[in-house]
């Protein structure tokens, strides 16, 4: 039996500052736990900004809320003359469980190769943090027919010299840029067929048993209204959601997508 338990992933891009932060945080909690929500069932993890985290931590400490977090990026190096990046130390300093890595914003606005996120994947996996591993491919590339060969290779490049084991704890995010804060969501056979592509791309490089205890994500304009088509299908193990994420009832009809 794989422990590939269902995980909803709020990205909360630069949104919110840590007063905002701390409402969104208690107002999620208040409506998840009045639903009863089972969080050993569907985990729930959040990525506010970095001048948030403090915040965040401090009242789901004060409030035993059993809601994760994390950050939105992370620097390759572990600290020293890297003026404006924030360590995977530091982030596992407070608290964080994930790390999002290599996501399409990062990758567009950020200039950041394969080879950037592979190291950044490292940094993360040396702190012990759960990189959240974002690939996917743009418009063109979808257009062209390519899109499966695309980001099979950006996981080629992301996972050299990272282990099996290592591998099993990690998330991947299939994130169509396409998709992405544009309100278009793929198909959920689609999201299905890169799914599966990723996990036969893992068990090619590693094993079946590799492959099949990786969760891998669907993001792309997932809502309340779209999200249960998408997690019906077998190789999808949660959403990264946007958008979606900064309305505290939204974000938790999204959570309880079973009901
Ligand atoms: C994202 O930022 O990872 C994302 C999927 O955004 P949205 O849900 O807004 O499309």
């Amino acid at each position: 039996v794989y422990d590939r338990t269902p995980l909803i992933a709020g990205n909360w891009k630069m949104n919110m500052d840590h007063f905002q932060a701390v409402s969104l945080v208690q107002k999620l909690s208040w409506t998840l736990a009045d639903n009863d929500h089972d969080f050993d069932k569907v985990q729930v993890a959040v990525f506010p900004p970095f001048t948030d985290l403090r915040s965040v931590q401090t009242l789901i400490m004060a409030d035993k809320l059993e809601l994760t977090y994390g950050g939105q990026d992370l620097s390759p190096h572990d600290t020293g003359a890297f003026t404006g990046d924030v360590s995977g130390d530091f982030l596992k300093k407070l608290g964080c469980a994930y790390v999002l890595v290599g996501h399409s914003e990062r990758r567009s606005v950020h200039a950041e190769t394969n080879q950037i996120v592979n190291a950044k994947l490292q940094a993360a996996l040396r702190h012990g943090l759960t990189p959240i591993l974002c690939v996917g491919e743009g418009l063109e590339t979808r257009q062209a027919g390519q899109h499966v060969e695309f980001t099979k290779q950006q996981l080629r490049e992301a996972l050299e010299g990272i282990s099996a084991e290592q591998t099993a704890q990690l998330v991947i995010a299939y994130e169509p840029v396409w998709a992405i804060g544009t309100g278009e969501v793929a198909g959920s056979d689609d999201a299905q067929e890169m799914s599966a592509a990723l996990r036969d791309e893992i068990a090619e490089r590693y094993d079946t048993e590799t492959a099949n205890s990786t969760r891998v994500l669907y993001g792309g304009s997932v809502k309340a209204d779209n999200v249960a088509t998408i997690m019906r299908e077998r190789d999808i193990d949660g959403v990264l959601v946007g958008g979606a994420s900064l309305d505290d009832a939204e974000f938790a009809n999204i959570v309880r997508f079973e009901h």
